[in-house]
């Protein structure tokens, strides 16, 4: 894979307008970094100010209707998104299919729309701790890409514009990271996935790794075969603890 790294800070429900300048900060580091590609996704209130705020970082949401427009009271379209100049969206997050029961026909679905409308996609998977004690990580996984991936698109859109995220549900905000053995054994499966789905371009789908990455444990992770990048959240709230982790990349 010759891809730069993919380093993404997700902010989830968190920030005001205060946090502008972290993103400020995030942008100015980034110019040390030519060989990273790192971006924020800001919850929407703030995502065309932090849009506005920087120039080096890609920007975006953290979700999408599968609609363009029309009468869907609280959602944002993925046009909408690509209208004030977010790069990509997030979809099927763990806490998506938690809080809003998003199921993977569903994450398909808004990958397609975000897909038209030009946006970049990071697809999340991950496997619950029940489900890695029951020796099904795997078989979840698997059966998460083979439901949500827009296996419609072409394989040229897919290695350039979607992105998988393997986030374990328990290793998010808990510290509790997985073992390296174990995201290299399933970046490896989900990049099976992606093959039988888009041939051998699947090669250039980045492939992240994301649950309680922080400074101190992403150079093992990032220097893993076949991880592509980080999908990180709480580290990703301030750029001092945000920025290690791109350095470590
Ligand atoms: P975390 O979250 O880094 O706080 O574990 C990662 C994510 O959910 O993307």
């Amino acid at each position: 894979m010759s891809q730069r790294p993919y380093i993404v800070g997700n902010w989830k429900m968190n920030g005001s307008r205060a946090m502008l300048s972290e993103a400020r900060a995030v942008d100015r580091a980034a110019q040390r970094y030519p060989d990273v590609e790192i971006a924020l996704a800001p919850p929407f209130p703030f995502l065309g100010s932090v849009r506005e705020a920087v120039t080096a970082i890609g920007v975006g949401g953290q979700d999408c209707h599968t609609a363009a427009k029309g009468a869907h009271t609280g959602d944002v379209s993925a046009a909408m998104l690509a209208d004030i100049g977010a790069d990509f969206v997030i979809l099927g997050h763990s806490e998506r299919r938690r809080d809003h029961g998003e199921d993977d026909a569903l994450v398909r679905a808004k990958a397609e729309a975000a897909l038209a409308a030009g946006l970049g996609v990071i697809i999340c998977v991950g496997e619950t701790l029940e489900e890695r004690d029951a020796g099904t990580a795997e078989a979840v996984v698997s059966r998460q890409i083979e439901g949500s991936v827009p296996a419609g698109e072409s394989a040229a859109v897919a290695a350039s514009r979607l992105a998988v995220a393997y986030e374990p549900v328990w290793a998010i905000g808990t510290g509790r990271v997985a073992a390296v053995e174990d995201v290299i054994a399933m970046h490896v499966a989900v990049r099976v996935r992606l093959a039988a789905i888009f041939g051998e371009e699947a090669e250039k789908i980045r492939i992240l790794y994301g649950g309680s990455v922080n400074g101190e444990n992403a150079a093992s992770l990032l220097a893993a075969p076949g991880v592509g990048g980080a999908l990180v959240g709480g580290a990703s709230l301030t750029a001092d603890a945000f920025l290690p982790i791109v350095a470590a990349a």
